[in-house]
């Protein structure tokens, strides 16, 4: 009963209709004390005199161990004020990263390092394109990477191939 109990209520935690839950809780506790008021032949008054609201119970398990069960009774279910905001502040938080390849305009530019005005560079699949590679494409087929993140200076440069192979080697980390 206890773990059908927790289980509503801590599903239904933050709902709007929290109250309904305490009604939950006491059609529960209340089929529990009628079972015991029937069983014992006593009138549910009694029941809650005797085993208090938690219907706390007492017996002997197979073992001969003496074991007592309550009913784990929540005490409030008024609106935890917390609960939404909270989980406002979480869902506002800005989300660092981990893998910055996940958003590739992110990136500083590949070439010169510079952080701002991004563009993709892109090349074609390897057997789509044509030799002489430019040096760009060189250096993307080396790294293994369709796309590269550059400023669009460099994009103008290397789209014009007028930077050194190893101009665009020596990458700049910023
Ligand atoms: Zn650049």
């Amino acid at each position: 009963m206890n773990q059908v109990l927790r289980g509503l209520v801590n599903n239904n935690q933050g709902c709007r209709n929290d109250y309904v839950m305490h009604r939950i809780q006491y059609i529960i506790q209340y089929s529990i004390a009628y079972t015991i008021a029937r069983k014992c032949d006593i009138s549910i008054k009694k029941v809650f005199k005797k085993y208090h609201a938690e219907l706390i119970y007492s017996y002997m398990n197979d073992r001969g161990k003496a074991k007592t069960i309550r009913l784990a009774l929540y005490p409030s279910f008024k609106r935890d004020k917390t609960f939404f905001p909270q989980w406002n502040n979480k869902i506002k938080k800005t989300v660092e990263y981990k893998y910055r390849d996940t958003n590739p305009l992110k990136r500083n530019c590949y070439i010169c390092g510079n952080p701002q005005h991004h563009v993709m560079f892109h090349r074609k699949r390897i057997s789509s394109l044509h030799m002489p590679y430019s040096n760009i494409i060189k250096e993307m087929i080396r790294i293994n990477r369709r796309q590269i993140c550059l400023c669009r200076e460099c994009f103008i440069k290397v789209s014009q191939n007028l930077l050194e192979f190893n101009q665009i080697t020596k990458r700049k980390l910023t």
